[in-house]
């Protein structure tokens, strides 16, 4: 039997401002999803929250892209709207973008990450949830996991992996892929994922020689951009990945290494800031100061015939404390800068938000020099 995991994840409403997804938010969610899992759609499922974007881990067989997985989960969103608009929470269904679901949350609004596959005699499988960033965030990582010997310590030992992996790239600004292969072309990759804003890992497939299929996707993320749906900036778009671990895949413990280092991500406050990777608890996955910093939140679960056995909150552990001591470091030092760059995203990635009608006025007061 194949297994299909899938993230939906949509902001539809926090509190205090951009603070939390409420309480009512996800025990409703709870509730329609238990429906879903009763009536067959899902085999199971979990309501996590990161910030204010409320994440449902799914899985069943219904393979990617299926409209009653998708509809269950737009279904979810639009209920939940409900209870955000009664409640007056903050940005009440802001990644809401249609009315009408037309089969897929695809350019709705909603990010989503998916992947099927046949489950092997242990299915470790990791979901990362991020908030106040935007899916580059996810280039770095995920590069560590499955290109970087120094990381991933299989690469070199464990004879599945030596021949490296496939990494997927999107050029999201003109709407073309790529496939590299490392390590014969790393450096072709990281001449492009290093540009986070605009080339993208999409999925990670396993090289030749691995006991993993070719064609099954051992990483996944989500890449739906809010301000190129809807033509304008409506919300961040706060990436999920899916990566699945172990048995001629990266180890767990390789996994989540590379959020030891609180690298530089963009999104922090009105999505125009640049700062620290902060990885956290799902209880401390609120971003308070100046809307941060920028948080990720790691799931890991092992499947059983589809069931999700966990979660796994891994950076509770104590073992994340100086990443996060760094990572408050690294968050001084970036907010002494107030509006100026590299604090500030720099002028391309500012063209999404509301600085442009800011800028308006001065454009007629402009002489040649
Ligand atoms: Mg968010």
């Amino acid at each position: 039997m194949k297994t299909t995991v899938s993230i939906i994840k949509a902001d539809i409403g926090s509190y205090t401002g951009h603070q939390k997804v409420h309480e009512e938010l996800k025990k409703k969610a709870g509730e329609l999803l238990k429906d879903e899992k009763s009536k067959g759609t899902l085999l199971d499922y979990y309501v996590a929250s990161v910030g204010d974007d409320l994440d449902l881990i799914l899985t069943h067989d219904k393979g990617i892209d299926s409209k009653d997985i998708h509809g269950a989960a737009w279904n979810v969103f639009m209920e939940c709207t409900e209870i955000a608009k009664g409640l007056k929470l903050y940005g009440a269904g802001q990644d809401i973008l249609s009315d009408a679901f037309s089969g897929n949350v695809k350019g709705m609004g909603p990010g989503c990450a998916e992947m099927e596959f046949e489950e092997r005699r242990s299915e470790p499988i990791v979901a990362f949830l991020m908030d106040k960033t935007e899916p580059g965030a996810f280039n770095l990582p995920i590069f560590r996991m499955f290109g970087d010997p120094f990381n991933t310590a299989g690469l070199i030992i464990d004879p599945n992996m030596h021949k490296g992996f496939r990494f997927e790239v999107y050029d999201i600004k003109n709407h073309k892929k790529v496939m590299l292969k490392t390590p014969e072309e790393l450096y072709d990759l990281l001449a492009l994922i290093g540009a986070k804003s605009r080339y993208v890992i999409k999925r990670v497939y396993p090289g030749p020689e691995n006991k993993v299929p070719e064609n099954e996707a051992a990483a996944v993320i989500s890449t739906d951009k809010l301000h190129e749906i809807a033509g304008e900036y409506v919300g961040k778009d706060d990436p999920v990945a899916l990566v699945r671990g172990q048995s001629g895949l990266p180890a767990v413990g390789e996994i989540v290494e590379p959020f030891a280092f609180p690298h530089l991500v963009s999104g922090w406050m009105r999505g125009s800031h640049n700062g620290p990777l902060m990885p956290c608890s799902q209880k401390n996955a609120i971003p308070t100061r100046f809307d941060g910093p920028p948080r990720v939140v790691a799931l890991g679960f092992q499947l059983n015939e589809g069931t999700l056995v966990g979660p796994m909150d891994v950076f509770a552990d104590v073992a994340y404390d100086r990443a996060r001591t760094k990572a408050l470091e690294v968050a001084d030092y970036m907010r002494r800068h107030g509006p100026f760059e590299p604090h500030r995203l720099g002028p391309e990635d500012m063209e999404y938000t509301t600085l442009p009608k800011v800028m308006e006025k001065l454009k007629d007061r402009f002489e040649s020099i």
